[in-house]
């Protein structure tokens, strides 16, 4: 992204978002994620979003929801009332894939693959990925127009050996290229979902979001995305990504460790403005619940 743009983005007026996955409870990762974006927003007086993702319909459950509302209020989170569902936005995806469709951007893929089962989840990976090695990219005739395309998978053809580069506004300077850190990606799964990478640039132009504040294990989705708003023709946000919550052995905190997760903090009795404002380092000491 050229600096001039950069430049623009932070002209737009500001509209940030925060975006869970209700397939369980949230963390303290997700707190201070969240906590950033607000403070982002506040600071350039403007609008805060939340966005549930729940595409993944079979991981995702009302109870999440509803313990998130709670849980992220009880750390000090406030948000818009207007609320974006992903679920109910399938035709709004359907019209993007169709235009990268029509631009001949995407193809069909029958392959069965780890990362189409996980495609509907944000891949927040913290080694390489596996590249998908293209089988499918140069099939012809009917494979390629196939009758009922909302039933197959579909992949982005990435631009092999480019380099996909931005600044983050935390991070700083970043780059990636294309088909060596990052293959061609799913947009589309064959069960009727858009893939997280389609669905979230999707929203984020509909939002009109100017900046996304998110975890640093989603930067390499960046580049993802970034293709997908050329391809689209739409303008991008800015970047903010943020470090990632550690346990006291340095593991990326997920919502399986229920022990540092919002409720278990919050039933221990933990204060929330502590955990709001302590550093990463401190954070990484706490005690889980029941220790
Ligand atoms: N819902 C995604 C998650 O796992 C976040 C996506 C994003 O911020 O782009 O956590």
């Amino acid at each position: 992204m050229a600096c001039d743009q950069m430049t623009e983005n932070a002209q737009r007026k500001y509209i940030g978002r925060i975006a869970p996955t209700p397939t369980g409870y949230m963390h303290l990762g997700h707190a201070r994620t969240f906590l950033m974006a607000q403070q982002r927003a506040q600071e350039a007086a403007g609008r805060l979003f939340l966005r549930i993702e729940d595409l993944d319909q079979q991981r995702c459950k009302p109870e999440f929801v509803e313990a998130l509302d709670s849980d992220l209020r009880w750390i000090g989170l406030d948000w818009e009332k207007d609320v974006l569902v992903q679920s109910h936005r399938s035709d709004r995806y359907q019209a993007m894939w169709r235009r990268l469709r029509d631009g001949g951007l995407v193809y069909p893929c029958d392959c069965s693959r780890k990362d189409v089962s996980q495609a509907l989840r944000a891949p927040h990976e913290e080694g390489g990925e596996k590249i998908y090695p293209g089988t499918c990219r140069n099939k012809t005739g009917s494979f390629a127009n196939p009758s009922a395309p909302l039933s197959r998978n579909w992949r982005f053809r990435v631009p092999d050996g480019r380099t996909i580069a931005f600044v983050d506004e935390n991070l700083g300077a970043q780059s990636f290229v294309a088909g060596k850190d990052f293959g061609d990606f799913l947009v589309w799964r064959k069960d009727g979902f858009a893939s997280y990478e389609l669905s979230v640039v999707a929203d984020d132009i509909d939002m009109e979001v100017s900046e996304v504040v998110r975890g640093e294990d989603l930067l390499r989705s960046t580049a993802r995305q970034l293709l997908l708003y050329e391809a689209l023709e739409a303008e991008p946000p800015a970047f903010f990504h943020c470090p990632l919550v550690r346990d006291g052995s340095g593991r990326r905190l997920a919502k399986r460790d229920k022990a540092l997760g919002l409720r278990a903090l919050r039933a221990a009795n933990y204060d929330p403005k502590m955990l709001a404002s302590a550093s990463l380092e401190e954070l990484a000491r706490i005690r889980p619940a029941g220790d």
